[in-house]
């Protein structure tokens, strides 16, 4: 089958891969300018940063058999057993490059088109027409979508096909966050990482102890409630705010660049009790995918993606 996956994270580039190893020919569309989705990585200054998943961890064999191969590859690392000073035993897993070397790594090989944003899905004669912003589009005998749920939904408007109404309600928490450049190590403890410090911060990363970056770099997240109190401030106003907060883990440190970032869709607040969603009554095969589906987390999109990759997977 000519199979269209939406959505280049995680769960739609795992899709594509275990889709292409069965035979399948699979294009890849995302509307942003480079692979990863919520797996970001980015340079502020010399400084490079994660900017949405921070670490990962492992709760299932399937989830442990693909992270054992990216520790084998160097891709990713063990940064530490948990945050504060005995931490858990628990590991928390990053990538060693950032998390968009990771995403990098996956599309090595796929058929992957960036800037392309999907703006439509029709019916075909068995097939499904998918739309581009550009005024062309894509044939797809069966079609994967891995978009936050809203963009998702606002994709198939006109297919045809009905979301169930959990699905298409499903809100996402929202994150504001500053990458911040210093001119010297950060004074956040080991191992380099903080959950939920204050009212304010969800998770604050030193991207030099985890291996991301060789130039002292912070990223704060800020928690979903702060975020949402101030979604509209001006992002000026939030920026200052964020930093003024964020000054006592930066210790002496001066601050050589600021760069706010915002999440509109970072966490979905309900989980979909299956791992995808296949619709098989349409003009052509459809599965919905993404982190909504198997927890909101890198292993949930994960797990997601192999689900929607095993549900059209039949040999050609
Ligand atoms: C700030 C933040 C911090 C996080 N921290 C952690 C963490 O520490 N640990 C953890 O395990 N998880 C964390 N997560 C969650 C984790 O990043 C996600 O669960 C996971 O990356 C989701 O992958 P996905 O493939 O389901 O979705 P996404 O990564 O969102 O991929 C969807 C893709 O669809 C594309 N897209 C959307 N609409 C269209 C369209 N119309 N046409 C074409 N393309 C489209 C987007 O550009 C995007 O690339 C965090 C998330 C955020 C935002």
């Amino acid at each position: 089958m000519d199979v269209v996956v939406v959505g280049a994270g995680l769960s739609g580039l795992i899709a594509a891969r275990n889709l292409t190893r069965t035979g399948h020919r699979v294009t890849v569309l995302d509307k942003g300018r480079a692979v990863g989705g919520r797996m970001a990585t980015r340079r502020v200054g010399d400084a490079r940063l994660d900017h949405g998943a921070q670490f990962f961890t492992v709760r299932t064999p399937e989830f442990a058999d693909e992270v054992a191969a990216w520790i084998e590859l160097g891709l990713v690392h063990e940064w530490c057993r948990g945050f504060g000073p005995e931490g858990d035993g628990y590991p928390r897993y990053a990538a060693r490059n950032g998390m968009t070397a990771l995403a990098k790594h996956l599309a090595d090989g796929l058929e992957v088109r960036c800037n392309s944003l999907v703006f439509a899905v029709r019916p075909g004669d068995g097939c499904w027409d998918v739309g581009l912003d550009d005024a062309t589009s894509v044939r797809a005998d069966a079609l994967v979508v891995t978009c936050p749920l809203p963009q998702a939904f606002s994709v198939l408007v006109s297919s045809g096909v009905e979301l169930p109404k959990d699905l298409r309600e499903t809100e996402y928490d929202r994150t504001l966050s500053i990458l911040v450049a210093l001119d010297r190590p950060s004074a956040i403890p080991f191992p380099g990482g903080v959950q939920n410090p204050d009212d304010v911060f969800g998770f604050i990363a030193d991207n030099v102890s985890k291996g991301v970056s060789e130039q002292p770099a912070v990223t704060f997240h800020a928690n979903a409630a702060w975020s949402e109190a101030h979604w509209d401030d001006d992002p000026a106003v939030s920026t200052a705010a964020l930093l003024e907060r964020a000054q006592p883990w930066l210790g002496s440190a001066q601050v050589l660049e600021v760069s706010p970032k915002r999440w509109r869709f970072a966490t979905p607040r309900t989980i979909w009790p299956e791992r995808c969603w296949v619709h098989l009554d349409g003009a052509a095969p459809l599965v919905v995918a993404g982190d909504a589906f198997a927890g909101p987390r890198v292993e949930g999109a994960v797990l997601s993606g192999l689900a929607a990759a095993a549900s059209l997977a039949s040999p050609v």
